[in-house]
């Protein structure tokens, strides 16, 4: 069989980088633009060339079609997304489609066809960054989406996903009819950069995802009493910020102690009346947890409520969660994951097994079908920048190994 070209895979990446390329090195391929467009009509023009049809669905996933030789079957989806965060890297998202693409191209030239039939997908918007909700596309195919959903969507400008419809061309009410029957999809691959550390610093190139880690967020709020900075003794004060401070660091030290469970992050913090001369009044910050086992985040969330009772005795504030928003982790199954590691057996190659700290679209796909993910090494684990990279030996040996679990899925009979 023709043998995965990896040099190859490289042109088309830098040429698909040079695409929404800005001043600063980075890459902005935002969906609905004119970069997105182009990317998506140079993916498209790939796919053709490796026989594929390819159809854009009613949100804008592009997805190339290459028949099995039972098409009836449910097919085998392999791919990511196209849509980078503003002034990103090269690789996250779009180093997914084009391995995928690279694995058809061998088949076609070679004559091999599978049982199942693969679909190569490229989705749409699974940064989150028009409207601040990620994985927009794969929500559509999994049918989360509904119209009153969509139409609350707008962007920092106010602009309506109608309005980027409108841009494109694209028929805004056909979001109401998902392109994809959840029962004809066998299962669902994808090939992505780490955009953490653990592989590059435990020198091997690929992992296995077992879990994608679930998210814990917390909105808090912890009122005290602004009053003036100079009169108001040391010991008469209920200074909001000194309290919310406490619960920035206890949680901290907790998440530092954890070894690895998980992580946790005070990532927006808002100080009223944040003046010099005002002792702070109001403070209403976020916490949010990462783990790959719902019950961690569980016991961290009551471990919060207790630091939020002790803060509040101590420096005489309220200190309340005003909203908690809770999404499980996901555990990819074992059949996937088994098919996954004799892959790397049969090319033999090493690999880690290891959870995904980050949301993915196969993090949504998991809730029709059953998924299976392999990580690359990010050199020093940097992503959503323009200095993201990965060897290309290691994309080589993640890339062998997507095509093999390609072929192997792919080839399972109807049971
Ligand atoms: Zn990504």
């Amino acid at each position: 069989m023709t043998e995965i070209d990896i040099n190859l895979v490289q042109a088309h990446i830098e040429k698909l980088d040079m695409i929404g390329k800005m001043g600063n090195g980075g890459t902005s391929r935002l969906s609905y633009s004119k970069a997105w467009r182009q990317g998506q009509a140079f993916v498209t023009m790939l796919m053709e060339t490796c026989g594929m049809t390819v159809e854009r669905d009613a949100i804008g996933n592009l997805i190339g079609t290459y028949l099995g030789t039972e098409p009836n079957f449910p097919y085998l989806m392999v791919g990511s997304h196209l849509d980078t965060v503003p002034e990103g890297g090269s690789l996250d998202g779009a180093l997914g489609v084009l391995t995928a693409i690279e694995c058809i191209r061998t088949w076609q030239i070679a004559g091999y066809r599978p049982l199942r039939t693969v679909k190569i997908i490229a989705t749409v918007e699974e940064e989150g960054t028009l409207f601040g909700l990620g994985c927009m596309g794969t929500r559509f195919i999994v049918g989360e989406m509904t119209m009153e959903k969509f139409a609350a969507l707008h962007d920092k400008q106010g602009k309506t996903l109608a309005e980027y419809f409108a841009d494109n061309g694209m028929n805004y009410e056909a979001l109401a009819y998902s392109s994809i029957v959840p029962d004809e999809v066998f299962a669902f691959l994808e090939l992505h950069i780490e955009q953490g550390q653990e592989l590059d610093l435990s020198g091997e190139p690929c992992a296995i995802v077992t879990d994608i880690v679930g998210i814990d967020r917390h909105w808090i709020t912890i009122q005290g009493h602004a009053n003036h900075a100079g009169t108001t003794r040391m010991d008469r004060r209920r200074d909001a910020l000194v309290a919310a401070s406490m619960v920035v660091q206890e949680v901290y030290k907790a998440a530092c102690s954890s070894q690895g469970l998980y992580v946790a992050t005070v990532g927006a913090f808002k100080v009223t009346p944040g003046a010099t001369n005002v002792i702070p009044g109001k403070v209403e910050f976020t916490i949010e947890t990462r783990a790959a086992h719902d019950e961690t985040m569980e016991n961290v969330h009551l471990e919060i409520l207790k630091l939020l009772r002790q803060v509040e005795e101590k420096y005489n504030v309220k200190a309340m969660v005003n909203e908690r928003r809770f999404a499980p982790a996901v555990h990819f199954g074992t059949t996937i994951s088994e098919e996954l590691s004799k892959a790397a057996m049969d090319v033999k190659q090493k690999v880690k097994k290891m959870p995904s700290w980050a949301g993915h679209d196969s993090k949504i796909m998991a809730r029709i079908t059953q998924c299976g993910m392999i990580f690359v090494t990010s050199l020093n684990g940097i992503s959503h920048s323009p200095e993201e990279a990965t060897r290309w030996a290691d994309v080589e040996k993640g890339l062998k190994i997507l095509n093999q679990a390609m072929k192997r899925i792919a080839s399972i009979p109807q049971c």
